[in-house]
């Protein structure tokens, strides 16, 4: 028998999802905001007024709960930017949110307060199940958990991916004592800063983490190096002496190759799959070469028993990412945040995917949002963007519609659940 379209987008939209990557902290934060609207300018919107042009010291007196502004004080600061970043996808996708979840048909001067005192009124202790269960339909959403923060997540709704640089990146003898505190034990030793790394992987594994995240693409190239324990050693006591940020990166990057090398390892025998930030960095000014996925391959080679997700499809070098994940048994690609960022490229590039890598390897849903609100909008664009892409396929023979819907399920939810075992 065959699937329509039609079939096909109630099937997409029926299908209880994982999403592979969020920023969203605990549902109490989102509950004790008091600016609405106002609120949803931690990144993305506002990374394009800024590169729009809206200065710096505009966006901050915008967004800061403390200073007194009114509503319409605020909006009258990015007036002059938010026409030119609303026609991007980030503007479209916060748009399209702001109307679904609060009903929200015009933003402007005018609406924005009462806009706000929707937003505030919603927010209220079970939101969090209404917008992501409810209304987006995820089963289960992977949140990044930052240095220092707890793993401590509702589990009902979430599973922790913790970011572990801190342990790869001291830089002064300040840096190692901040670490003394968190392990609770002396840190003067790369020995001791080993065993300190190795003891929160496993206090955070026994606490239910399902993934480690590396995120050093936002101020370091991801060539990491094969360095012997020795070279490291010598970057470890020049840190241990030094008392200001005085070492170039030369000098820390044994150190940081040798420790995000060892963390690879780590995460390899404890099962936890690798989650690599590879691609465009969220913000204003960084360098895109640091970030290219191919600067990989070492560690891809050196490492066969630990499985490496390249995130946000590596973007602009989604080319490079399947060529990778089609190459490496350990190699797995990742679309989320694309869906925000460009739907036609998302949509391209998962069309080129499905025809590279194999359907076990492909996850396409990931909203990256810093908000509950955000993951509903972007997580809807990706369903959307997997039936076009599938819908396609089938018009053209290259899927059947039974096909269509089996990779849609893979890519939507079953490939996450198996890589990160949610069972
Ligand atoms: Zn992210």
């Amino acid at each position: 028998m065959s699937t329509s379209r039609e079939a096909l987008r109630e099937y997409v939209f029926s299908l209880s999802i994982i999403d592979t990557h969020e920023h969203i902290p605990d549902e109490a934060v989102a509950c004790a905001d008091t600016l609405g609207f106002f609120n949803f300018f931690e990144h993305y919107v506002s990374s394009d007024l800024v590169s729009a042009g809206m200065p710096r010291a505009s966006l901050e007196a915008m967004r800061n709960p403390d200073n007194g502004l009114s509503q319409e004080e605020r909006w009258a600061l990015m007036a002059p930017w938010w026409p030119h970043a609303s026609t991007t996808a980030y503007g479209r996708a916060m748009i399209e949110y702001m109307h679904e979840l609060f009903g929200a048909d015009d933003i402007d001067g005018d609406s924005v307060a009462a806009l706000s005192r929707r937003i505030v009124a919603a927010r209220q202790p079970g939101w969090y199940h209404t917008v992501l269960r409810e209304r987006a339909g995820i089963d289960k959403a992977l949140v990044i958990r930052w240095p220092g923060q707890p793993v401590d997540v509702d589990r009902e709704l979430f599973r922790a991916v913790p970011i572990l640089d801190h342990y790869a990146t001291p830089a002064t003898r300040a840096d190692l004592e901040a670490l003394e505190k968190e392990a609770g034990h002396a840190v003067q030793t790369l020995d001791q800063l080993m065993a300190a790394q190795e003891a929160l992987l496993d206090a955070f594994a026994a606490k239910g983490i399902v993934a480690v995240k590396i995120f050093l693409a936002y101020q370091r190239t991801l060539q990491f190096d094969r360095c012997s324990k020795a070279e490291a050693a010598r970057a470890f006591d020049r840190v241990w002496l030094s008392q200001r940020l005085d070492l170039a990166f030369e000098d820390l990057k044994p150190l940081q190759d040798f420790m995000t090398r060892r963390l690879v390892g780590l995460a390899a025998e404890r099962g936890l799959p690798v989650q690599i930030h590879t691609g465009l960095q969220e913000g204003n000014g960084n360098h895109l070469e640091h970030s290219r996925p191919t600067l990989l391959t070492d560690l891809f080679l050196d490492h066969p028993d630990a499985r490496f997700v390249l995130f946000h499809a590596g973007y602009p070098w989604a080319g490079a990412v399947a060529a990778l994940a089609k190459n490496f048994p350990n190699v797995y690609a990742d679309l989320c945040w694309m869906p925000a960022v460009s739907p036609a490229f998302a949509a391209r590039t998962l069309d080129e995917w499905i025809e590279t890598i194999p359907a076990n390897k492909i996850f396409a849903v990931g909203g990256d949002s810093n908000y509950a609100e955000g993951a509903h909008g972007h997580c809807n664009r990706a369903r959307l963007i997997a039936c076009d892409v599938l819908g396609a396929k089938m018009a053209q023979g290259y899927l059947s519609g039974t096909e269509a819907k089996w990779l849609a399920a893979r890519i939507l939810r079953e490939n996450a659940r198996e890589l990160f075992r949610l069972d």
